[in-house]
């Protein structure tokens, strides 16, 4: 498959620090590819090097299947689109205005597309108003269609949602499902919000010291996930007991609750149980998430 990114071994080195240490990644046509990892985990180097603002120490990343090291990068580097840290706007102009300014940056002569690109980003009504007046998700909106303006295939977004209230990250999660599903555009996203890029994300990359830890489709994690059960008896050793006998795999995780990772005939369970006098008090279907299949694979915890 000719994959939108493919990153080999990429390394970036400051000083005798590796920001990135040998990374490899795929991102493959279509895919919502979720960039997860804590502050300082390489992230922001990672985009850098794609988007051709930064040179790797070693190592190489083809997009659209051409090498980074051909000339040829310079033409597939067109079809792609990219908001890295602040958005590149000009908070003096309006959304026009500003997309205006891109398209002639571009040597697009027409600027025919602007309304169409206005409400694919839901800006179409702000008219002379300036960016510097914009709310921070209208701003972020904005640098998505600045980014969108030479009609890239594939869209580089690092943390847009950080910092937007729950409406602007209703609008943006909207937003990238759209340009995804009805534009067709492959997106790579960095976020720290792991219950948000969850909603979105097809594949994910899992980043620590600048490394790939794990990189994994949506489908392929949901099925990793372990289930599990929570029960509350009223006698925790009780219950140990009969998990024990059963062999059911399990951990206590307060002296009357346990959690078990297995299938549970409830009507049995609760008749072993009834020879202890040990009553069930609740018992509750658990499942992994993407949180917490986070801090298993990467230790500590997920919100900085
Ligand atoms: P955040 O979520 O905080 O943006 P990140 O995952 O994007 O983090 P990077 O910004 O890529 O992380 O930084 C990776 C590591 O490289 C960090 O330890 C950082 O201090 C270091 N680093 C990044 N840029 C430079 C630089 N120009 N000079 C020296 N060290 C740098």
């Amino acid at each position: 498959m000719d994959y939108v990114l493919k990153t080999e071994a990429l390394t970036k080195t400051y000083g005798r620090h590796k920001a990135l240490d040998n990374f490899s990644m795929c991102i493959p046509p279509g895919a919502i590819y979720g960039l997860v990892g804590k502050n300082g985990a390489g992230k922001t180097t990672l985009l850098r090097l794609i988007c051709g603002l930064q040179e790797a120490t070693s190592g190489d990343y083809t997009l659209f299947g051409i090498s980074s090291r051909k000339h040829e990068i310079l033409g597939a580097r067109k079809g792609m689109g990219a908001v890295i840290e602040t958005p590149a706007i000009y908070l003096d102009m309006s959304a026009t205005g500003n997309l205006k300014e891109q398209y002639r940056v571009l040597g697009i002569r027409s600027f025919d597309t602007i309304p169409q690109l206005l409400k694919m980003v839901g800006l179409e009504n702000t008219g002379w108003k300036r960016a510097k007046n914009f709310s921070l998700g209208m701003r972020q909106r904005l640098g998505i269609a600045v980014a969108l303006a030479g009609n890239p295939r594939f869209l580089v977004l690092d943390e847009p949602i950080n910092g937007l209230d729950p409406q602007g990250i209703i609008e943006m999660r909207q937003l990238l499902l759209d340009l995804n599903q009805k534009y067709g555009i492959t997106i790579l996203v960095s976020s720290h919000n792991l219950d948000e890029l969850s909603r979105l994300a097809t594949h994910y990359g899992f980043i620590n010291n600048g490394k790939m830890v794990k990189e994994i489709s949506a489908k392929d994690l949901e099925n990793s996930f372990r289930k599990s059960v929570r029960i509350e008896v009223t006698n925790g050793k009780a219950l140990a007991a009969v998990l024990e006998q059963a062999g059911l795999p399990h951990k206590i995780l307060a002296p009357n609750v346990s959690e078990v990772y297995s299938r549970v005939n409830i009507s049995k369970l609760t008749s072993a149980l009834e020879k202890y006098q040990c009553e069930v008090l609740s018992i509750k279907e658990q499942e992994e998430n993407l949180e917490s299949y986070y801090v298993n694979l990467i230790g500590g915890v997920s919100h900085e």
